[in-house]
């Protein structure tokens, strides 16, 4: 294999919380291209408190520069892949020694960190000037933007609208009723097995019918649907056999993709069989790095004993449920208040995983 510069070229596609940690981790050991269509690298689980509090963002959102100091960013889409190159929608023509596939889930944001930012504050004056919100969807992201703006704003009414026959249906169901339990003790209504059309949402429309015939009044809603997974770019390209029907790629233990050497998958997007978080997906980041520099050292025929296998999570989460609650799904029992609320739901992780990425926790150089 060709090398660059003397060192093994890394391709990182998607600078998302998987990407990025890999990017930012192998920039000093070999040389290495982050391909994004955006800018910058965000903190999801930020997001529904930047809704309320627009400048938390300031922390949340982060240049892929700021942590990037030493790697090559292309701004664009990659659009296909063959055995030696990455090809972006900008034409650019990437060749890697190793690759590394982090494109997770599909979500239309803006592509520059100021666009951004400002979303927030325009999301924001939405929630302040409603008397009345409807939240389409109860799973993590509408019970946690629905706790935020409850606990911010106690005088809201806010109505979630949820298909299924419980809330957090990723969980189980004793943090479902728990948390239905919070929610409708800050008086938020929440319509179980209902739907909305959502060919009938706009923002002159302020009258809602749901499947059952009910109405009700909201002066704005948000949408807090699963996103679709960014795989579609696969799909004609050398791994299209490489998915399984969800469209996920299928990894070995050592996070490459089945039957490839090179070519490792890291977070949502892989099959591995855990929930889809991005604790997980930054484990999966950590053990990539690993495996990498093991592979980068050791040449072609290096030892895969060094290499480290990757094991499933448990089934675990955190919920967050305004600025001091939480509820939190543990391997053998379900947490409620404050305790889960102090692990999560002050900071969100955000100075933490700004440490991780190698920046101070609370000063932000915009
Ligand atoms: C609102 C919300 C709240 C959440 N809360 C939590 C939480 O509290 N705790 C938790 O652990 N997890 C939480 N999650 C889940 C967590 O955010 C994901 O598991 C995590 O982001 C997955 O990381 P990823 O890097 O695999 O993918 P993503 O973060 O989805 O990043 C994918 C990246 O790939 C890029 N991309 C997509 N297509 C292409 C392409 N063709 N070419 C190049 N780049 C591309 C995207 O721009 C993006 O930067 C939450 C998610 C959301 C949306």
């Amino acid at each position: 294999m060709e090398n660059h510069g003397g060192k093994k070229r890394v391709v990182v596609v998607g600078g998302g919380i998987a990407g990025s940690l890999v990017a930012k981790s192998l920039q000093f050991t070999a040389h290495v291209t982050l391909i994004d269509p955006k800018e910058y690298f965000e903190i999801t689980w930020a997001s529904l408190r930047s809704m309320v509090e627009p400048s938390f963002a300031e922390r949340s959102v982060i240049n892929h520069r700021d942590y990037l100091v030493h790697g090559n960013i292309i701004t664009s889409s990659a659009v296909n892949v063959t055995e030696t190159d990455v090809i972006t929608a900008d034409g650019h023509k990437i060749a890697f020694d190793y690759l590394v596939i982090a494109t997770g889930h599909a979500d239309d944001v803006p592509k520059i960190r100021r666009d951004r930012l400002h979303q927030f504050v325009e999301h924001n004056e939405r929630i302040r000037s409603a008397r009345s919100i409807m939240i389409v969807g109860g799973g993590p992201t509408g019970v946690e933007l629905a706790a935020e703006i409850a606990v911010d704003y106690p005088h809201k009414k806010i109505t979630i609208v949820h298909k299924g026959p419980r809330l957090l249906d990723f969980v189980g169901t004793k943090a479902a009723d728990k948390t239905l339990k919070w929610l409708e003790s800050r008086n938020i209504v929440v319509k179980l097995e209902q739907s909305i059309d959502l060919k009938e949402l706009s923002y002159e429309n302020k009258t809602y019918r749901t499947s059952n015939g009910e109405t009700f009044e909201a002066d704005c809603y948000f949408l807090c649907l699963g996103k679709p997974l960014a795989s579609a770019w696969l799909e004609e390209t050398m791994l299209k056999h490489d998915m399984d029907e969800e469209g996920r790629i299928k990894v070995d233990e050592k996070l490459r993709v089945i039957g490839r050497r090179n070519i490792f998958a890291i977070g949502d997007i892989t099959d591995i069989p855990e929930i889809k978080q991005g604790f997980a997906a930054q484990q999966h980041a950590e053990v990539v790095v690993k495996n990498l520099k093991v592979m980068i050292d050791g040449g072609r025929d290096c030892g895969q004993y060094r290499m480290e296998n990757y094991k499933p999570q448990m089934p675990m989460a955190i919920v967050s449920l305004g600025r001091k609650d939480a509820v939190a799904q543990l391997p053998l029992m379900t947490v409620i208040g404050r305790v889960p609320g102090y692990i999560k739901s002050g900071d969100l992780f955000v100075g933490r995983t700004r440490r991780q990425m190698g920046l101070d926790s609370h000063t932000v150089h915009a």
